[in-house]
């Protein structure tokens, strides 16, 4: 978002070497200003093995491209770090750093707010301000590393915002991240999270790239999804499990189906039922989130006796699954509450 400019860390080290060449300059600054920009530097003027012509010459053509920290809230109950970063037109992302032991999850935005409209969700509740650039989606990661001093080691795609809503961004960022001079993080350390957008599911597919997929499903019957995510009167359950099969003949990579538990919603035993048939011999794992609770709606979450019968059933069937604990649940609670606090005030 940079009027008339090219942003430099939109582009791979093959694309900027491209880029030295077609402005007369030698390749192998394109190496050069690429490790530049992932040591996270502001101003063209740090990059001190580059002549001062070309400094100037950038300076004319380009820039770096830097989302701004504002804001960091530290749980006091577990790892969970949540950052408010300023884009460059004044917009409010949220981003979220789980870091446990060895690992560091980043659970990065894909859109200024969301057009999807899911019931329960407090990202989508003013619609969609706009797509986040690929190098946006990016930054929230090198601006995270910088910030706890420690390597990204695992990105999720499940902060604010439908990545498959804004797919050609989402697809240039996972070729960013794969860099191997750049943040160099393999995709079977990346997961994208959908609320089923079939027709891109297959485009994904596709791709043959192996990042893992995850579904929010939420309910296995199509009346009742409709009633929660609106998406789900454009495709029924049954296409977005075609499209998983699919995924999984193309990638080899096993599905993650969310599935937020609402108290008399979505918790019953007809729903667990549902599932099992659905999901049966299918290469997947079901993620039950008992729903974090928003201001907006009064939705619950189930008493954690439904939670384990719930869970208990499916397991009884073969279907393998967790109960996903909301993490910083002291540092505002479900995606997208903590920007809509701040943007409210
Ligand atoms: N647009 C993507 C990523 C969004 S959020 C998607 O729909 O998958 C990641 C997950 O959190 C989704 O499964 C989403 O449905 C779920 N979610 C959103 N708000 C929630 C809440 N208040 N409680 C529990 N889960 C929530």
């Amino acid at each position: 978002m940079y009027k008339g400019k090219f942003v430099l860390k939109n582009l791979t080290e093959e694309e900027l070497k491209d880029f030295l060449v077609e402005i007369g300059e030698k390749k192998f600054r394109g190496s050069q200003i690429y490790s530049w920009i992932y040591r996270n530097i502001r101003d063209f003027d740090e990059m001190n093995n580059i002549p001062k012509s070309l400094r100037t010459k950038l300076q004319e053509h380009a820039v770096i491209g830097n989302i701004e920290k504002d804001l960091r809230l530290d749980s006091k109950i577990d790892g969970t770090k949540k950052y408010l970063f300023r884009l460059n037109d004044g917009n409010i992302i949220e981003t979220v750093a789980m870091d446990y032991d060895t690992r560091l999850t980043v659970c990065v935005s894909n859109q200024v707010g969301c057009r999807m409209g899911c019931r329960f969700c407090a990202s989508t509740i003013d619609g969609l301000s706009r797509n986040l650039e690929a190098w946006e989606i990016l930054d929230q990661i090198i601006k995270v590393q910088e910030d706890l001093g420690k390597r990204v080691s695992n990105i999720v795609m499940m902060g604010s915002g439908e990545p498959l809503d804004n797919y050609e961004n989402s697809i240039r960022f996972l070729k960013l991240v794969n860099e191997k001079n750049g943040l160099n993080i393999g995709n079977r350390h990346i997961t994208l999270s959908t609320c089923g957008i079939v027709d891109r599911i297959r485009d994904l597919a596709d791709l043959e790239i192996p990042i893992n997929l995850a579904i929010s499903l939420h309910s296995p019957f199509d009346e009742e999804r409709q009633k929660i995510m609106p998406v789900a009167n454009k495709y029924k359950v049954e296409q977005i499990i075609e499209a998983c099969h699919y995924y999984i003949g193309k990638t080899n990579r096993r599905i993650t189906f969310e599935y937020s538990l609402i108290k008399g919603v979505n918790d019953s035993k007809k729903e667990a039922e549902r599932i099992v048939k659905l999901l049966k011999g299918m290469l997947c794992h079901v993620n039950l989130i008992p729903i974090n609770p928003i201001e907006e709606r009064d939705f619950e979450k189930p008493d954690i006796l439904y939670i384990n019968k719930f869970k208990a059933y499916l397991e009884k069937n073969n279907i393998p699954v967790t109960i996903r604990n909301s993490m910083g649940a002291d540092i505002s609670g479900a995606c997208g509450q903590l920007r809509r606090s701040v943007s409210k005030r």
